[in-house]
């Protein structure tokens, strides 16, 4: 699209971005369909704003960081704070840094010692490191559906067109095959194919990742034989356990799902909802696997980061967690869901359209399949109407309320958010969604 001097100031930022910028966005999936050249020039709570002088309720949340809402006023009053006072050093530690790392061992069950890296990505790609380091093995096991970031050991098979189920998919060019070759890629909620791989593999099998709810696809609700059959096989063959709880961690609960479950895993991987937005992720787990990180003298998984532990970052998360803990968010976000659900599922009743609406707290997800059955693997999501999924949430943009516009994403509540948000976004849902079956 070209845009002369009379476009929309929107228009021509984003016609500059795609000269200079590949695709004009610094990540996959921030190019939105039905929303071409979005700007975004201010947040707050559970709105943004954009060049053109729209305004938007957002029920993405920037894939989940936002707990709070965002641009949350005590937390960017935090993170302006530490900057002002110490930038960052990058030698030694903060007390700020000792103190976010008590605050997760306390927290979170499977957490003896913690690490901070700057992303999620970074803290799923040391745990394998260390898991590998830890064992000597060579294998590590994923799920259809889950997404650990974008690594070449687990850059695969997240979103999989039906035909690639089953075998490597891997979501980019580029991986050596040999690295694809150790990973082995399972069926979520399939107690069964974990005993099966661990019978003829587990020798060498160094870790198992997972999301213990894969909301990478939407929410896949485990069973709790599944997650505890992880546990006892890994236990059995002296592999690594690794609940990634980027998304879980912190927005279902401030000890992660693993204080749901009641399953402890021997290393967890944090982020988004930690700091409420600024860029943090997080390793922690058994104190003998930690101490394998080289940021103790002689030890043998090399572990590094510029920006580790930045003062700004690591004020975001204190404040963060102090709201978590001192205000009714949890209970709050959990409310505003369940409705969210409710309603949405007497909805879609009403209007005769087949669908599941499932989630867990603050997520929640409608996919347009048959009933009343929540689906529990990835198969069961090839049932899922693509076409309503994605054309109800782009009309939705007309009504100014923005849910992400791709298959299968899952959605988010703040404590930002309202009834009376819940309440427009059920009413412009159900006009999107009789629009698409209009056409
Ligand atoms: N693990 C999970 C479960 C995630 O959802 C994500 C990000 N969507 C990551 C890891 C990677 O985190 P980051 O994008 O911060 O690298």
């Amino acid at each position: 699209m070209s845009s002369g001097p009379d476009a929309p100031s929107g228009a021509r930022i984003a016609e500059r971005a795609r000269t200079v910028v590949p695709g004009g966005v610094n990540s996959g999936q921030r190019s939105i369909p039905g929303l071409t050249d979005l700007v975004v020039t201010g947040t707050g709570g559970a709105r943004f704003r954009t060049a053109d002088g729209r305004e938007f309720t957002d029920f993405h949340a920037a894939f989940g960081p936002p707990l709070l809402g965002h641009n949350d006023p005590e937390v960017a009053r935090a993170a302006a704070e530490a900057g002002a006072r110490i930038g960052h050093m990058g030698v030694g530690v903060t007390e700020g840094e000792v103190q976010l790392a008590e605050q997760l061992v306390e927290l979170i069950p499977s957490v003896e010692k913690v690490l901070l890296t700057s992303t999620g990505s970074e803290a799923t790609f040391h745990a394998l490191r260390v898991s590998r380091a830890a064992t000597g093995r060579r294998l590590v096991v994923k799920f259809q559906g889950c997404y650990h970031g974008w690594h070449d050991s687990v850059s695969l098979n997240v979103i999989s067109a039906p035909e690639k189920v089953g075998s490597h998919d891997p979501i980019s060019t580029g991986i050596l095959p040999e690295v694809l070759d150790a990973t082995l890629v399972l069926p979520f909620n399939d107690s069964e194919a974990v005993r099966r791989a661990f019978a003829e593999h587990g020798h060498d099998i160094a870790a198992v990742i997972v999301e213990p709810v894969p909301h990478n696809v939407g929410a896949l609700l485990p069973h709790q034989e599944f997650l505890t059959t992880l546990r006892e096989e890994t236990t059995r063959a002296g592999s690594v356990l690794v609940f990634d709880e980027v998304i879980t961690g912190f927005r279902h609960d401030l000890g992660g799902w693993q204080s749901i479950c009641g399953v402890t895993p021997d290393l967890t991987t944090l982020g988004k909802a930690i700091a409420n937005g600024a860029p943090v992720g997080a390793i922690g787990g058994r104190a003998d696997l930690m101490d394998l990180f080289s940021t103790r003298p002689g030890a043998p998984a090399f572990f590094a980061g510029t920006y580790n532990g930045h003062p700004s970052v690591v004020a975001a998360a204190l404040a963060t967690l102090r709201k978590l803990r001192e205000e009714p968010v949890h209970a709050h976000v959990y409310r505003l869901g369940n409705r969210v659900r409710a309603e949405l599922t007497a909805l879609y009743a009403r209007l005769g359209v087949p669908a599941v609406v499932t989630g867990h707290g603050s997520v929640f997800v409608s996919y347009f399949m048959p009933g009343p059955e929540t689906p529990r693997t990835y198969d069961d999501l090839l049932a899922n109407d693509a076409s309503l999924f994605v054309g109800y949430r782009r009309k939705l943009l007309d009504h100014g309320l923005f849910e992400l516009p791709l298959n299968l994403k899952r959605s988010h509540i703040s404590y930002a958010h309202t009834d009376a948000d819940v309440d427009r976004l059920l009413e412009g849902t159900e006009a999107a969604v009789k629009a698409v079956l209009a056409e």
